[in-house]
């Protein structure tokens, strides 16, 4: 079943089929209700105050940290630091981990640029080598990883933003343990398909972003394990997250506190719990049959090429086709009333394996019905006709 209903934008645009749902998602009534319920009856400052609006935001400040460890299965809430997203909650680890010159990093060929960039940034001005994991025929990762006896930490998307294929996890961790590197997931498009337990997958840190499982911009969760987290400085100074201050030293809160200098996003880590409470209701079965309903259509064109695997993965079909400039297609689809990405998919090491520099993107979630899937395929197909 399809929650279309839940959501005020869709309602709003009636004839529109959207199929953007990897780069970011639209929010249910419920998401937007938490948001306007707290600025209208329950706001206060965070952390700072006695009075007692102050001492009922930050109950539910906390709560909504709960919230977030509930999800993700963390041991405890200690170990889950808010950030403005995945971009944030990675660059984060990057700059705070305690590496030494020489150290190595294991980056995949598959990453997205937030998941690549940092690596990159940090290993230059730190002087640590990257070591790359390439990709077999089918565009799936390469199990063989590049770890040595100096690689102190494995970076890796649970699910690829451009193939939707999912990373064989537990295989991954098993090997990175063997050289006690830590293992950071890219989670920013598993958390809102995959049921998540960050202790069973033995992972070190997970990051993800409020904005594409269903809540608001500029929130996001970065899981880090307890110890990980008590060897990472800070990295922004500010109010929060010290405990003295003297002129020339000052002492630190413990994490997550730590990782949190400023004025908290109170309101957008309340509307991410209402999200996470939303996404209780996910049907993954109903997306997969889109996935393969669309997958099905495009299958008949000729000159088409899928990317990457076609199982297991998330809702996502990422194609490119003969002749047809992915971004001619895009604009074609827009006019039809259909939104779908192209481009690089801010992934072009990814995309350079593939030999190509652009694709077009189709990705669903739970709003999206069978019809959008059938105007979708019917688009491509008149598309195809016309530009060719
Ligand atoms: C979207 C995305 C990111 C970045 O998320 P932001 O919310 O833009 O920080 C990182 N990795 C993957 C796989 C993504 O799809």
């Amino acid at each position: 079943m399809n929650r279309r209903d839940a959501f005020p934008f869709l309602r709003n645009h009636p004839s529109l089929v959207y199929l953007d749902s990897a780069a970011t998602a639209h929010k249910p009534d419920s998401v937007i209700e938490a948001i306007s319920q707290f600025y209208t009856h329950d706001y206060g400052t965070v952390h700072r105050a006695a009075y007692r609006q102050s001492l009922h935001a930050t109950e539910l400040y906390a709560e909504a940290r709960e919230a977030a460890r509930r999800f993700l299965n963390a041991a405890s809430s200690d170990e889950i630091v808010f950030t403005r997203g995945t971009t944030d909650a990675i660059n984060l680890v990057a700059k705070t981990f305690p590496f030494e010159p020489g150290d190595e990093i294991v980056v995949s060929k598959l990453e997205h640029h937030s998941n690549l960039l940092p690596w990159q940034m940090i290993a230059k001005e730190k002087g640590l080598t990257l070591r790359w994991i390439g990709l077999q025929e089918d565009g799936s990762m390469d199990l063989h990883l590049p770890l040595t006896s100096r690689t102190k930490l494995v970076a890796i998307t649970h699910v690829s933003n451009v193939t939707g294929g999912i990373t064989p996890l537990a295989e991954i961790v098993k090997q990175a343990k063997q050289v006690g590197a830590a293992v950071l997931v890219d989670g920013a498009q598993a958390a809102v398909h995959l049921p998540l337990d960050v202790q069973a997958l033995g992972v070190d840190f997970y990051a993800f972003s409020g904005h594409k499982c269903y809540g608001p911009t500029g929130i996001g969760v970065l899981y880090g394990k307890e110890e990980r987290l008590a060897m990472m400085g800070p990295l922004q100074g500010g109010g929060g997250m010290v405990e003295r201050v003297g002129l020339e030293e000052s002492s630190y809160e413990m994490p997550p506190l730590r990782f949190e200098a400023g004025t908290p996003m109170s309101a957008s880590a309340i509307g991410l719990k209402a999200a996470l409470q939303f996404m209780e209701q996910r049907d993954p079965a109903h997306e997969l049959k889109l996935l393969d309903l669309a997958t099905k259509a495009l299958q008949e064109i000729e000159g088409l090429r899928i990317l990457g695997p076609l199982s297991p993965k998330a809702p996502i079909l990422s194609f490119s086709i003969e002749k047809i400039h992915p971004l001619d297609l895009a604009s074609f689809l827009d006019a039809k009333e259909i939104a779908i990405r192209s481009g690089h998919l801010c992934a072009q090491p990814l995309m350079r394996s593939f030999g190509l520099e652009h694709a077009a993107r189709a990705s669903f979630a739970l709003y999206n019905t069978e019809e959008d899937a059938f105007r979708f395929g019917e688009a491509v197909h008149n598309a195809v006709k016309i530009l060719r």
